[in-house]
């Protein structure tokens, strides 16, 4: 399967999708990882994308671009993708258009998480990732890790992103606002899009995500119940 994850900040993508994309047997390509990546390694990429992200700015088309037409030509995607934060304006979803087309391939569904903005910030303020990988995602409240500053995967450090502090999730959202949703606009017209609350319990989030596409619902054993 081929899907997107479209949200704002705050909407839980990054955890529902490392859970959908496990279920599904699918990769997990996020372009905020990749660009976390590439800043914590000092490569070109990463010091001309650090200048976006600190501020909460889309980094540019062409280098994000090039970004996904690369990860998407390797090996690993052939039995499907889980897209999470691309596209994330019109520019882009017409460029992912062309790289599906060239490979012959297209979009099975996009989910589109909504949540009401005021949650937003609450929700992103006490969001930690771990240091050692990205995919392990708590939060101080809702899903702390149960030694505190340990990872409960792999005992590394949780930490809070720059981008996560409040000034800067506000311009995020305005971006999003603004570029990022006329993208789900674009995919509506096609009939691809469901529109979900992610609002709730991870798990419940989940199963509106797995029904949304078609799948059973999984217990949080990660066994499917039908
Ligand atoms: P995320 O982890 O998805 O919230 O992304 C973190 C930051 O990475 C964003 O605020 C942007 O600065 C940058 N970024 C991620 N995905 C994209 C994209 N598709 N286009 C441009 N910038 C992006």
């Amino acid at each position: 399967m081929r899907i997107l994850l479209i949200g704002p900040p705050g909407a839980g993508k990054g955890t529902q999708a490392v859970r959908l994309a496990t279920h599904l047997s699918i990769q997990h390509i996020s372009t905020g990882n990749l660009f976390r990546e590439h800043i914590d390694q000092g490569t070109d990429l990463g010091q001309n994308a650090h200048t976006y992200v600190r501020a909460g700015l889309l980094a540019p088309d062409e280098v994000t671009i090039e970004v996904i037409r690369q990860r998407l030509a390797r090996p690993d995607t052939v039995r499907g993708f889980l897209l999470d934060g691309f596209p994330r304006n019109l520019a882009q979803a017409e460029a992912l258009d062309g790289i599906l087309a060239d490979s012959k391939s297209r979009l099975d569904a996009v989910l589109n998480l909504e949540i009401p903005e005021a949650q937003v910030v609450r929700r992103i303020a006490g969001r930690r990732l771990c240091r050692q990988d990205r995919e392990h995602i708590f939060h101080v409240h809702y899903n702390p890790p149960e030694v505190d500053g340990a990872c409960d995967i792999c005992g590394g450090e949780p930490y809070q992103r720059d981008d996560d502090r409040e000034t800067t999730v506000r311009k995020r959202l305005e971006v999003h606002r603004s570029e990022t949703a006329p993208v789900v606009d674009h995919y509506q017209a096609r009939g691809l899009v469901t529109t979900i609350s992610a609002l709730g319990q991870v798990q419940e989030v989940l199963d509106r995500a797995l029904a949304a596409i078609g799948h059973g619902q999984v217990d949080a054993s990660g066994a499917s119940s039908c």
